[in-house]
């Protein structure tokens, strides 16, 4: 099926005891068992099944299995956020002295994890540059355990060399995870060759500003068992689960020994856990995403060329209105679009900067992206406040910088209102 149906139709035709068509929020600590036998093959996992909310909920599932299908990956696992699903996905290979290689254009709160919650822990992060593939071939060791980066990843919105770091991963046994927060649908990062695909859902998934979750989708498409002396949480006894070697209890299921894992061990010990009125509205949201999107980004592409002839205006930084080798990626991995993130440089620096956000009358002033609602911030006196400017510039922001998430409101009030607040700026 294709992804407009998939959102609608995926895993789910009808709740079997009552017939409803709409998914039923399940808001239950606890499942009853049919008996001790049942109950035995559950926590034996001969049989998979609902034992307690903070491992499986049948809302969750579905959420869980719709968003399996629709980034062609085995299966996938809900998470209480997008942090959550991001740490979730390196700890699930990584152990204290173990290090990962991760892309160095992050989301802030992840930097901000990789650089100092993990390390604290004893997970080390290699920064690698997604300009040059070659260098996360470069910082690999014995003990690298995952490559890691986000598909559009602002403030720059240089699409990240999906193929080109996956092929280096496949050489060298290390699967990539791919944060697709930005890009769902327009980019399925596993047709590319990424391994695992993550998504803080609270942006475009919810689509509505009412949520915080995560998800995790593994590909099914890594080999573990043939690089097994790299991954040992998969491929060794676990005794926290009385030795069982993940990659051999899930055969008779699929090649889902990565995300059975993280759930089993990772979900049940640490309990992130999404809950069933939150899948609930994700489940909501997906059911139009694809519509939005595509509104989202025929906006984006009419904003950025409003504001590309603006005179007050030095830069717009868009995938759509990139050269060279960005815009190759743009054009092969985002699927004929080009995202709904828009950047812009103001001609008269940080105080212009504050201007225009001050003027804004419709679109809101959020540190958010992803809303159906146009949205917008500026990164200098807000979230890369605490960076000195020289490093803000690192990061590809500079003081009269502005970050728009264009919403899908009617394309003239948009542009009608970045307008009057850019007269004022
Ligand atoms: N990844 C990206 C690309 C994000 O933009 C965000 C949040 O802004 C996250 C992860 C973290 O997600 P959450 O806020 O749902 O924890």
């Amino acid at each position: 099926m294709h992804p407009e149906t998939i959102v609608l139709h995926g895993a789910y035709r009808h709740d079997e005891p009552t017939g409803a068509v709409a998914v039923p929020i399940y808001q239950t600590t606890s499942f009853q068992f049919k008996g001790t036998e049942h109950a035995e093959n559950l926590f034996a996992l001969k049989e998979l099944g609902n034992i307690y909310s903070r491992i499986m909920n049948p809302t969750c599932d579905v959420l869980e299995r719709r968003i399996a299908a629709l980034e062609g990956g085995a299966a996938a696992l809900a998470l209480g956020s997008g942090q959550s699903a991001s740490t979730f996905a390196v700890l699930n290979l990584c152990r204290a002295g173990d290090n990962f290689v991760s892309s160095t254009d992050l989301y802030g709160g992840t930097w901000n994890l990789f650089t100092n919650t993990l390390s604290s822990m004893g997970v080390e992060v290699r920064y690698a540059n997604p300009s040059d593939p070659e260098s996360f071939r470069r910082a690999v060791d014995g003990r690298t355990r995952c490559f890691y980066a986000e598909t559009l990843p602002n403030p720059k919105l240089n699409v990240f060399p999906i193929r080109e770091v996956a092929d280096i991963g496949n050489e060298l046994g290390i699967p990539l995870i791919v944060d697709n927060t930005a890009a769902p649908v327009i980019c399925r990062p596993i047709e590319h060759g990424a391994h695992i695909v993550m998504y803080s859902t609270t942006k475009y998934i919810g689509g509505h500003g009412t949520s915080i979750g995560g998800l995790v989708v593994d590909g099914g498409n890594f080999d573990w068992e043939k690089h097994a002396s790299r991954f040992p949480n998969l491929t060794q006894p676990d005794p926290s689960y009385h030795g069982a070697v993940w990659t051999e209890a899930v055969k008779p299921l699929g090649p889902i020994a990565y995300i059975i894992r993280m759930r089993v061990v990772l979900l049940r010990d640490i309990g992130a856990a999404m809950s069933p009125f939150n899948a609930f509205m994700f489940i909501q949201g997906l059911e139009t995403l694809p519509l939005r999107i595509r509104a989202h980004c025929d906006n984006a592409v009419k904003v950025a060329d409003y504001l590309s002839s603006h005179a007050k205006i030095a830069k717009v930084i868009y995938p759509g209105r990139q050269d060279g080798e960005m815009r190759r990626r743009a054009d092969a991995y985002l699927g004929g679009s080009f995202g709904a993130l828009i950047g812009f440089e103001l001609k008269d620096g940080h105080e212009a900067g504050r201007r225009f956000i001050d003027a804004l009358k419709m679109v809101y002033h959020v540190a958010n992206i992803g809303d159906a609602r146009t949205l917008a911030i500026h990164p200098a006196s807000t979230t890369h406040s605490q960076l000195s400017p020289e490093d803000r510039l690192t990061t590809g922001v500079s003081e009269g910088y502005v970050r728009l998430s264009i919403g899908i409101e009617h394309i003239d009030d948009i542009i009608a209102d970045l307008s009057q607040a850019l007269d004022a700026a």
